[in-house]
């Protein structure tokens, strides 16, 4: 079971940062990432949750770039607690066997135990500051530092050379 892909759905969910405005926001999210069942299935009790499980993850990501690992952890034992996985076993599409986390439920919990489980994979495997906000003002977006090195510190090349020429700028300017 590849837990790196649902935490890259918490990512994408911590970055839709003005919130998912609507239904069709959310449907599309989903869509993208390959969740086409899940994005049909979505109802506007969905859309609640997801909005308050985005800033509950926020947090996470908050804490995790500030470098107090405890309060990661905390923050994802309380949400461990309140989106229990259901586990079963599917085959699927043509798959061989794998495992789903949560089966049949509602599209919020599939979502909420995924990017939870996601999140906490990452964090036992590799460590709590392999999760990262953006350090190029103003852009703060949640990035994995999936990187050999641990040397990531912005969630794009976009944002990486818009903080070097800053930085250039300013050397510029104190010379
Ligand atoms: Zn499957
Ligand atoms: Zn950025």
């Amino acid at each position: 079971m590849d837990l790196t892909s649902y935490a890259e759905l918490a990512v994408l969910l911590v970055n839709r940062k003005h919130g998912l405005r609507s239904l069709e926001a959310l449907r599309d999210l989903l869509s993208e990432t390959g969740r086409t069942e899940a994005a049909a299935r979505a109802t506007r009790r969905d859309l609640d949750a997801i909005c308050e499980l985005r800033e509950e993850l926020t947090g996470v990501f908050e804490s995790a770039a500030q470098g107090d690992a405890a309060d990661v952890v905390e923050r994802l034992n309380g949400l461990l607690v309140r989106h229990p996985v259901h586990p079963q076993i599917s085959g699927h599409d043509g798959q061989s066997w794998h495992m789903h986390l949560t089966e049949g439920g509602r599209v919020a919990d599939a979502v909420a135990v995924g990017s939870v489980m996601g999140l906490a994979s990452v964090v036992t495997g590799l460590g709590p500051d392999r999760l990262g906000i953006c350090q190029a003002p103003p852009c703060r977006n949640a990035y994995l530092d999936t990187s050999s090195n641990k040397s990531r510190r912005y969630c794009s090349e976009r944002c990486a050379s818009r903080a070097n020429v800053a930085a250039y700028r300013a050397r510029k300017r104190n010379a």
